[in-house]
Parts: C-alpha cells; sequence; structure tokens
C-alpha cells in the first residue's frame, strides 16, 4: 500500500551548518502529522527537467502538530539544490511517513547511537521523544563531521546533556584544526569504548549515514564485538 501523500508548506528555512540546511515544513490541511520517530518522508520535488522524489528522515520528534523539521545537506545534486533555494511559503506533496527505523519507547534499552553528518536526524528525533519518557534508558550519541564548522545542533545536544544524566554527547571529527582537544578520526574507531561504556549486556546500536560509515560500523559490531544482529539497527542515505 502506498503512503499517504499530502502537501506541504514551507515555513522557516535557515543553516544548520554552511552545508546543511534546516527546513520547517506545515501540512498545508493543518492535519497532526502522525509519524514515529526515526521514519522518513518522501519529498515530489517540482524541478523544470521534471518531477523528483527523494527521502528526509524527520529530524523532530513526533508533537502532534501539523509541523516537521528536515535537515538537507546540500550535494551538489539536484535535490538537495532545489530545497537549499526552497523559500518559505512555497508548496511540495509529501509522501509519508514511512521506515522502520524506530526505537520502541515502551521497552527501550541503553543505546549508542552512530551517525555522520545529517545521519544525525532520525536519531535527534529518537532522542528528543525518549528524553520525554518518564524512565529514559541511557543514550550516547556519536556525532562524526569533518570539522568543527560541521557539527549540526552541537550546542542543542550540548544543552540537553547538561540536563539529562541519561543522554551523553560525543563529537568526533576527522579534519578538525589543531585547536580541537576532543575526539578525532572516524565513528568507528570510538564505538567499542562508547558501546562497552553502556554496559554492553542489552545495548542497542542505531547507525545512521552513508553506506559506507554504516556498513563498517555493521561490520565491527558483528566481526570485531561479536554483537547479534537483532540489536544492530540501521538506515542508509545512499
Ligand atoms: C531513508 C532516507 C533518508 C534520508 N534522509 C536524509 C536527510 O535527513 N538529510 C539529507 O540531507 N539526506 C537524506 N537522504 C538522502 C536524500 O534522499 C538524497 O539522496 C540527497 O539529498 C541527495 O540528493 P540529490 O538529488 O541532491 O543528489 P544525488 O545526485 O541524488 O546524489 C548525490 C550524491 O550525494 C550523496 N548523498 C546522499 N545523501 C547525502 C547526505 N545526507 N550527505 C552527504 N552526501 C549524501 C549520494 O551518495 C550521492 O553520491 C536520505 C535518504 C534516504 C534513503
Amino acid at each position: 500500500m502506498l503512503p499517504p501523500c499530502f502537501p506541504i508548506r514551507l515555513l522557516r528555512s535557515g543553516p544548520l551548518t554552511p552545508n546543511v540546511r534546516e527546513l520547517v515544513f506545515e501540512r498545508v490541511d493543518l492535519a497532526p502529522f502522525v509519524f514515529e520517530a526515526g521514519q522518513w518522508v518522501n519529498l515530489v520535488l517540482p524541478l523544470p527537467s521534471g518531477e523528483l522524489r527523494r527521502a528526509y528522515s524527520i529530524a523532530s520528534a513526533p508533537d502532534g502538530t501539523p509541523r516537521f523539521e528536515l535537515a538537507v545537506t546540500n550535494t551538489g545534486g539536484p535535490g538537495s539544490t532545489y530545497l537549499h533555494g526552497l523559500r518559505p511559503g512555497a508548496e511540495l506533496e509529501a509522501m509519508g511517513p514511512q521506515g522502520f527505523f524506530t526505537r520502541p519507547l515502551s521497552a527501550a534499552t541503553p543505546s549508542l547511537f552512530v551517525a555522520t553528518g545529517t545521519g544525525v536526524t532520525p536519531l535527534r528525533s529518537m532522542l528528543l521523544s525518549a528524553l520525554g519518557a518518564s524512565h529514559p534508558a541511557p543514550i550516547t550519541l556519536l556525532l562524526g563531521v569533518r570539522h568543527e564548522g560541521d557539527a549540526l545542533y552541537e550546542s542543542a545536544f550540548r544543552d540537553l546533556a547538561e540536563t539529562h544524566r541519561s543522554f551523553r554527547f560525543e563529537l568526533t571529527m576527522s579534519r578538525p584544526t589543531d585547536q580541537w582537544e576532543g575526539r578525532r578520526g572516524h565513528v568507528q574507531a570510538h564505538v567499542p569504548e562508547l558501546v562497552t561504556s553502556l554496559g554492553r549486556g542489552d545495548v542497542h546500536v542505531y547507525v545512521c549515514g552513508l553506506l559506507r560509515m554504516v556498513g563498517a560500523v555493521r561490520e565491527l559490531l558483528r566481526k570485531e564485538l561479536g554483537f547479534p544482529r537483532l540489536r544492530v539497527h540501521s538506515e542508509r542515505y545512499d
């Protein structure tokens, strides 16, 4: 069965980093947008060359309103270039919600979230949902970016980690400046330590980003750390 299709309007667009824009949309019919944290929508983009469909994970938590947020990296390709140029008031068709990259809140276990770049968006949605629960299980978010200016939502994640004991935020950079005193290298280098610090017993790992990183983390978990497949959840963007 095809997912529901509905018109949406862009309310706001602004930079999260030099290469990533936050887009806030609202359903034109003002009905609540019902979705599960971690799901995505397909946007139908009316390009001069023809209609194009591109998937975007929902970055905001389900809140019973008609609004939702996306974060779009400009890859230089047609879809993201179009979305970066979209002005408030513009209307598009959306199809969704879709996807099974979700985390049940009722039986939530300690979780390691691993993302690079805008791969963090579905994890942000899951995190914001989880922190609203009465007894949230511990969550560590490991975000990998290239250098300092690329860390989307960094100050918001740091604030959440200050105010919620169940949440830990770790940032690693593959090409930081000499001034950066935090973690360095790819996310894979930090996964073993962070999984262990969550206790390992019943930890689930949620990984999102481009195929190369997702594949490398899955392989590391399975082959080097002996993680059962059922405790590794992933979403790929390419
Ligand atoms: C389930 C799902 C959820 C997605 N969620 C998001 C999201 O929340 N934010 C987002 O920016 N993209 C997301 N994407 C990717 C998005 O659908 C498009 O592929 C992306 O915007 C590129 O489209 P394009 O037409 O600009 O470029 P294309 O010409 O289609 O692709 C150009 C290149 O960009 C690479 N690429 C795709 N996505 C990214 C990315 N996020 N960062 C860096 N390189 C990328 C591809 O590997 C490809 O080589 C998601 C994809 C899927 C399947």
